[in-house]
């Protein structure tokens, strides 16, 4: 508790962006009035409704429209300022976005587009924290941050349906598969050698199931390899032996050095044979390098 105190006093400088929007809505919306949770409950939203936009899944205007209506409706701010409020705040997380990389990269499955804008500047107080807690709740745990996200709307509010999908059913989105048998199998087993390693393995899968990434993975080793899809260990070209395509994409980042938060490349994936996927996943790390030379051609 009292930990809390000290982390909610010492986020009280610059939040929220003071006088340039409705002076009586900031004060409702201000540390005096919103606790931590709520501050990063409200960043979740954010950082959907923002994912929601750049996804082309709603209009980001019918967005912030929808979240004036659907948070602090009924306090002293008119739906002015709440409009205002919300526009200032996707213009901080767009300028988090940019900064961790996130602009052009695949994210829970969705290609985002290349930013044009910074975002707002100058308020580092407000992005450390929507970097410190909703983004990384965003990035590695988002049925938490659509959990967070659904406790700051006002309770009561009927949504539109769409922006309401646009906002909260990415948790069922292309990102979020749940784990075969077989991955499950690999997950329990190393779970026996280390929690942390399972945990570790699991968002490896998560990394591999990005379907957008591991399409456009496959597609460019295509391209520089002659339009052939063969294992990058074994060397098999199912389609010539099989006449059907099954090769898979496999993250190649061993897990003890695969960082945090980090957004997977398609650098970081390698195309192998289901064999060969398979027999990775039971090597310490799965490590590409130690399957590889194991591989007898
Ligand atoms: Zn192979
Ligand atoms: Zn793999």
């Amino acid at each position: 508790m009292a930990m809390l105190i000290a982390v909610n006093k010492c986020l009280g400088s610059g939040w929220p962006p003071g006088g340039a929007v409705g002076s009586s809505y900031i004060k409702n919306m201000n540390n005096d009035k919103l606790t931590f949770e709520q501050h990063v409950q409200s960043e979740c939203l954010c950082l959907l409704g923002y994912f929601a936009a750049q996804s082309g899944r709603a209009k980001r205007s019918d967005l912030i429209s929808e979240l004036a209506n659907a948070t602090f409706a009924g306090k002293t701010p008119d739906e002015k300022n709440r409009k205002n409020w919300w526009t200032r705040k996707f213009g901080n997380i767009a300028f988090v976005w940019n900064a961790n990389g996130l602009a052009g990269a695949t994210v829970h499955g969705y290609r985002m587009p290349v930013a044009t804008g910074k975002g707002l500047s100058g308020q580092p107080g407000v992005q450390k924290r929507i970097k410190d807690n909703a983004l990384r709740y965003f990035l590695e745990d988002l049925p938490k941050c659509v959990l967070l996200a659904q406790q700051f709307i006002d309770p009561g509010v009927r949504m539109n349906p769409k922006i309401q999908e646009a906002l909260f059913g990415v948790v069922a989105g292309p990102g979020s598969i749940a784990l075969s048998p077989q991955e499950q199998e690999d997950v329990d087993l190393a779970k026996k050698a280390s929690p942390e390693g399972a945990k570790k393995l699991v968002k490896h899968y998560q990394r591999e199931r990005d379907a957008g990434l591991s399409r456009d993975a496959k597609a460019a080793f295509a391209k520089a390899n002659g339009g052939k899809l063969f294992c990058q260990a074994c060397g098999v070209e199912p389609l010539k032996v099989y006449g059907v395509e099954v090769i898979e994409a496999h993250h190649r980042i061993p897990l003890s050095r695969s960082e945090e938060g980090r957004v997977t490349e398609i650098s970081d994936l390698i195309m192998l044979c289901p064999s060969c996927h398979r027999a990775v996943h039971r090597i310490p790390d799965c490590d590409f390098e130690i399957l590889k030379s194991r591989v007898k051609r």
